[in-house]
């Protein structure tokens, strides 16, 4: 989520706030107001709203479209199972998490781009509903074609960049000047941000990852600590440790953001304290089940009573 702004202390962004068709979301933090082409968060924290009147869904939902990727990085994490998600299903909860006061929803894989109804999906939740659309993809397959049949539909990219050159090259299998291209391609359209796995081989190269995603305008820096997967140990207390020596160091002027739990001792912001938990964050699977993160192995399988419920027996499992 973008930066939220405090508005008693920016007085200001309320004029610019008023001129734009915000989505509301009512919660235990206040009333949240939210502009899904500029990314602009504005919080009224003065408002208290009763309880009944809380957004049902998730602030935001990560939905793996595919578990399908032409690419093999040796961190990935994604299953390797092949499924992939019912395209009238998906619209349905889409629909769903519109009416529950969901914010935005970010697709991802595998890679979201061999999704075959991919378009479709994201012009139903431009048109159709008020969801930002968020996608996080290698960035490989993007053409001027594809570019163009997703203007207007998709409101910010993220693109993975995990170290640069060589070190790209060998963690990714893929020309790193093909990657700048692409991301000069993407980001002439659509507002962007870059993410970067960060372990031994990336951590080094952290400036360069930061350099290029200032070049290309990236809104945001997203440092995303290594997971244990498919044998490898991930970032590890060493990797983390630097990491925050590095963000303390930190003077750039792209925005960074951490993966959760990811965040040790940093001082970070904290902007909806209320929203914790399943109630500022879910994860669809491939499959169509339903869990607190992408990491979770427990979920709920989303069936013909909708999303909302599988939402609902996830808390409750959680409560228990
Ligand atoms: S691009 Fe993403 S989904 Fe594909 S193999 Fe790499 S980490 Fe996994």
């Amino acid at each position: 989520m973008t930066g939220i702004l405090r508005l008693r202390h920016v007085e200001g962004e309320l004029a610019r706030a008023s001129r734009l068709p915000m989505r509301v979301r009512q919660g235990p933090d206040g009333v949240h107001l939210f502009d899904r082409q500029s990314g602009l968060n504005v919080l009224l924290d003065e408002v208290e709203v009763p309880q009944v009147a809380w957004a049902q869904a998730p602030r935001q939902v990560s939905v793996a479209l595919t578990n399908a990727c032409d690419l093999d990085c040796p961190f990935c994490y994604a299953p390797k199972t092949a499924s992939v998600l019912d395209a009238g299903r998906l619209r349905s909860w889409l629909d769903e998490l519109d009416a529950g006061g969901c914010l935005g929803v970010g697709f991802g894989g595998g890679e979201p781009t061999l999704y075959r109804r991919l378009p479709q999906i994201c012009r139903h939740a431009a048109e159709r509903t008020g969801l930002a659309v968020t996608m996080t993809t290698h960035a490989h397959r993007w053409t001027p074609r594809l570019v163009d049949v997703l203007a207007g539909t998709v409101h910010f990219v993220r693109v993975s960049v995990d170290g640069v050159g060589a070190t790209y090259e060998t963690l990714r299998g893929r020309p790193f000047a093909e990657l700048r291209d692409r991301i000069g391609l993407i980001a002439a359209t659509f507002r962007v941000g870059v993410n970067c796995v960060v372990n031994a081989a990336t951590l080094p190269e952290l400036d360069a990852v930061a350099d290029l995603a200032a070049d290309a305008g990236a809104a945001e820096l997203l440092l995303l600590l290594e997971r244990p997967a498919r044998g490898r140990s991930g970032g590890g207390p060493d990797v983390a440790e630097d990491l925050h020596a590095w963000i303390r160091a930190y003077r750039g002027t792209v925005r960074l953001a951490l993966g959760e739990g990811d965040t040790g001792g940093l001082p970070i912001a904290v902007p909806l304290p209320g929203e914790r938990g399943l109630r500022s964050y879910a994860h669809l699977d491939a499959a169509g089940t339903l869990r607190r993160t992408s990491y979770d192995s427990d979920g709920e399988p989303v069936d013909g009573r909708g999303l909302l419920a599988a939402l609902d027996r996830l808390q409750q499992k959680e409560a228990a």
